[in-house]
């Protein structure tokens, strides 16, 4: 933009100094009035603070302010180098304080050429406080070609000498010829060390700026701009308070996280522990008889076909014990169903605890029947077992209304299968019912022992019928 506008001033510089008005001035022949008016209708376009005409000995011979008490006419300004340049032929500009006006500004020089060589000089002047009105430089100045502070948004500044600017090495009479004052004071620009930046102090109580300056133009024109930190610390604090809040939260997160993963496991091996007491509550109960407490059916029927199995295999002895309740309708009948109950209750307790410890298991199979898988090797030990059982029930004794002792008793019949037999276990618990039955019909509270298919026997009884 000043670029631009310095480049326009430049060139209407030169145009003028072509001017057949400002020609025939300087040469003393033209309508000086109408000269003026001119000069003063140029600078007010282009809002310049001075437009005015040097003769070749550098007095001002025509200006725009000619109407003005404090006007520049007859004021010698050779000593200045827009003037001496343009006397040697070149269009230059330089930035001086009025000395008249004492209003700082740049001077844009044209020699204006005659036949016979140069006939003097067109100055158009740009005062700083115009510039600056037309440059956007919120904060900020812009310096001469010798660091000399030319347009600034804070007055103080102005006039002042950046560091490292040359016009500080000028002596008090240079100084006052070009700056209008003996010696200019420096710019307060603080360096401070700012993580990754390059921060500057504007005045002493002041706050952090980051700094850029640029070069314009020919004129040797540096401008400054600062941009306050202020916000972007604030917006640093800001985002790391955001970062902290986030970091917070994941790690609040991360504990809920372990904790439910912690809870879980938990509550996972509390289910786990449940769930498998409730799986051997629910296998006791799919195993076990509810009222008697002894291995039901199912089991009975698992456990004896895989034992008669090892005996086809193994050669194992496989004896089966078949009993049954003697007239237990009787006694339901007389004492009724829950006299029954407690009777079924009392003979499985009794000899499941007889045959246990001998590693007999005992299975309630029917109604009042029940099957022993018993471990006896021989003839001889099942005869045993099933007397054992009988005297057990018998010995008991539970009130029977009607029985011949009037206690419960119970019948049996067995079964011994050896390894030569060929027997399917179908036909092995049939020959064992079949044995009982023979039991019933000899007058009960008696076992009978079947014969098996290796050695053909005559049924044998307890006692006689
Ligand atoms: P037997 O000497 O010929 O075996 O005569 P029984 O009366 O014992 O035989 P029967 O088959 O005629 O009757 C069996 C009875 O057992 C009939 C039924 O009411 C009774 N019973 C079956 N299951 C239960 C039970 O769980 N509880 C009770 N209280 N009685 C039962
Ligand atoms: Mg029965
Ligand atoms: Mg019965």
């Amino acid at each position: 933009m000043t670029e631009f506008k310095f480049d326009t001033i430049r060139k209407l510089t030169a145009l003028l100094a072509t001017d057949s008005r400002i020609v025939a001035a300087l040469k003393g022949e033209g309508d000086l009035a109408e000269c003026t008016r001119y000069l003063q209708s140029v600078g007010d376009t282009l809002r310049l603070h001075r437009a005015f005409l040097l003769d070749t000995k550098g007095i001002c011979v025509a200006s725009n302010d000619a109407n003005l008490a404090n006007n520049l006419l007859g004021v010698n300004l050779s000593d200045r180098e827009y003037f001496i340049r343009a006397m040697r032929g070149e269009s230059a500009a330089q930035f001086v304080v009025g000395r008249v006006s004492t209003i700082p500004g740049f001077h844009f020089s044209a020699p204006v050429k005659g036949p016979d060589g140069y006939l003097g000089v067109v100055v158009l002047k740009l005062d700083t406080d115009t510039l600056a009105q037309q440059l956007y430089l919120p904060t900020g100045f812009v310096t001469d070609s010798a660091g000399v502070v030319v347009v600034s948004d804070t007055p103080e500044n102005m006039l002042r000498v950046v560091p490292g600017g040359s016009a500080a090495l000028l002596d008090p009479l240079q100084c006052r010829l070009r700056y209008q004052r003996e010696r200019l004071d420096s710019v307060y620009l603080s360096e401070v060390p700012m993580d990754r930046h390059k921060a500057w102090l504007l005045r002493p109580d002041g706050k952090p700026h980051l700094c850029k300056s640029t070069s314009i133009g020919k004129e040797g024109l540096s401008v400054y701009g600062f941009e306050s930190l202020a916000p972007l610390l604030s917006e640093t604090a800001e985002s790391f308070m955001v970062h902290l809040f986030t970091a917070f939260v994941f790690l609040i997160m991360g504990f809920a996280v372990m904790i439910g993963t912690a809870v879980n496991l938990l509550r996972d091996r509390y289910l786990r522990g449940a769930l498998e007491k409730l799986n051997d509550t629910l296998r006791v109960q799919a195993q076990h008889d509810s009222l008697t407490g002894l291995l039901n059916r199912r089991m009975f029927d698992e456990m004896a076909e895989a034992w008669f199995a090892q005996t086809l295999r193994l050669g194992v002895p496989f004896s089966l014990v078949l009993f049954d309740i003697d007239h237990f309708k009787r006694l339901n009948d007389a004492f009724g169903h829950q006299a029954g109950d407690n009777v079924l209750r009392e003979i499985a307790a009794c000899v499941q605890n007889v045959l246990s410890r001998q590693g007999d298991r005992v299975f309630r199979i029917g109604g009042e029947e029940f099957a022993v898988l018993a471990s006896a090797a021989n003839e001889t030990q099942l005869r045993l077992v099933m007397e054992l059982i009988r005297k057990t029930v018998e010995e008991r004794r539970l009130q029977h209304p009607d029985s011949a002792g009037a206690v419960v008793t119970v019948s049996l019949g067995g079964l011994l299968v050896r390894g030569c037999c060929d027997m399917t276990f179908t036909e092995a618990f049939r020959k064992s019912d079949e044995a009982l039955y023979n039991a019933k019909a000899r007058g009960r509270n008696c076992w009978v022992l079947s014969d098996d298919c290796c050695q053909p026997a005559a049924p044998a009884k307890s006692r006689p019928a």
